[in-house]
């Protein structure tokens, strides 16, 4: 019997344990440090957790040629296979997000620890604090226990309280592995001379992103001004893109904020009504009376980004150069990383938990 431990019981970790669990050939033992599996994966989406995208495009990742590699071997049919395998049913939007058909977060946890019988111990509240090698197996904690094959799916501190991001994957430094450090991605962006009287305002706009005045991205969707940045799907969105950024000096949004109306000629509107108040939003209209601004260029000048706690997930990680196709490390045979770990983030819309499915879906298929 092959002994095979996962570190972490997250979207990737459960997964993996799920595939493991159907064979015959294997024990398995998860550590998971908390006293709870999916814990991420139970808040994800809003309480409805976006699993996947019917249409996974490559761009949306930081490393396009990596993820085409992956979708050659587990692309969007194959896992809503899986998922509809183990009784899952899902539903999509327009936008071709994925959620679970009870839009209740928790159901997908519980499907899949449904699935791990008794073949799969999880030791809840069992943090892997050290991670050796000796004659060819690995040993967690120093416990006499062997494994032949450790599958690392201890995820990120994203989205975490910063007490709680003490300790997270601190097991690496005891093996050699090129790390990229982690930055906070899929978050809001702090602004430079925020106006904080547009607290509490969600408009509809079109946001873009430049570069030392070169535009890098470009999207319609919901923005909420915060006390002093801004948020929403679609700037958690310019965060990763911003993220990708070698240089991140003299960096601004631009905000239109009549995304969907290109005729109205603001001036004349105002001449005739008297004011804004028809096509704007009050808060807006009140920051326009006192210093007018382009309405389809509302400049924003970029201080930072909030911190790893606001985040929904990590950039940087695990090198995919330390990686061979099927997620083991190259220098440390029967040592495998996914999820999180690795250094792959996407934009929001089921990205992030494909990619933490589909890593353990091809790490565990040859294992
Ligand atoms: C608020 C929020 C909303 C999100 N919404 C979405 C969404 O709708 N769609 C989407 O695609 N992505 C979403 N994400 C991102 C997504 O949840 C993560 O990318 C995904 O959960 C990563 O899966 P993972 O298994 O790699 O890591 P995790 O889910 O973080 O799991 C890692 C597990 O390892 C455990 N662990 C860590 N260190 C150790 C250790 N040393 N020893 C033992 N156990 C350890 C942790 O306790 C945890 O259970 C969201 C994230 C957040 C924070």
């Amino acid at each position: 019997m092959k002994e095979i431990t996962i570190i972490g019981a997250g979207a990737a970790g459960l997964f993996a344990a799920q595939k493991l669990s159907q064979r015959s050939d294997v024990r398995v033992t998860v550590y998971e440090r908390s006293p709870k599996a999916g814990t991420k994966l139970r808040a994800s989406g809003g309480g409805r957790a976006n699993i996947l995208n019917t249409n996974i495009l490559p761009h949306h990742y930081n490393d396009e040629n990596f993820i085409k590699k992956v979708l050659e071997k587990a692309d969007y049919d194959t896992l809503l296979s899986e998922f509809e395998a183990m009784g899952l049913k899902t539903i999509a939007d327009e936008e071709g997000r994925v959620y679970p058909s009870t839009l209740f977060a928790p159901t997908v946890v519980n499907v899949l620890l449904a699935q791990l019988g008794t073949k799969v111990n999880i030791r809840y509240e069992t943090p892997v604090l050290s991670l050796k090698t000796a004659n060819g197996k690995w040993h967690i904690n120093d416990e006499e226990k062997a494994y032949d094959k450790v599958i690392m799916a201890s995820g990120s501190p994203a989205g975490m309280v910063v007490q709680k991001q003490k300790g997270y994957n601190h097991y690496l430094s005891d093996i050699q592995i090129k790390t990229k450090k982690l930055a906070p991605s899929l978050t809001g962006f702090i602004i430079r001379n925020y106006p904080k009287s547009l607290f509490g305002c969600r408009v509809r706009a079109e946001v873009s992103l430049f570069a030392q005045n070169q535009l890098i991205f470009k999207e319609k969707g919901e923005v909420m001004f915060k006390e002093d940045g801004i948020s929403g799907i679609v700037i958690l969105n310019a965060s990763a893109y911003y993220n990708r950024l070698e240089n991140k000096d003299h960096c601004h949004l631009s905000l239109n904020l009549l995304p969907d109306d290109t005729q109205t000629d603001v001036k004349r509107h105002e001449e005739e009504f008297g004011s804004l108040a028809g096509i704007l939003h009050p808060k807006l209209c009140q920051l326009y009376e006192r210093h007018p601004f382009d309405l389809r260029d509302f400049k924003m000048e970029i201080e930072g980004l909030y911190g790893i706690d606001s985040a929904q997930v990590c950039s940087g990680g695990i090198l995919t150069s330390e990686l061979t196709p099927d997620f083991q490390l190259k220098r440390h045979p029967g040592l495998y990383a996914i999820g999180e770990m690795v250094d792959i983030d996407g934009v929001c819309g089921g990205y992030n938990l494909f990619f933490a499915f589909a890593s353990a879906l091809i790490a565990t298929a040859k294992l």
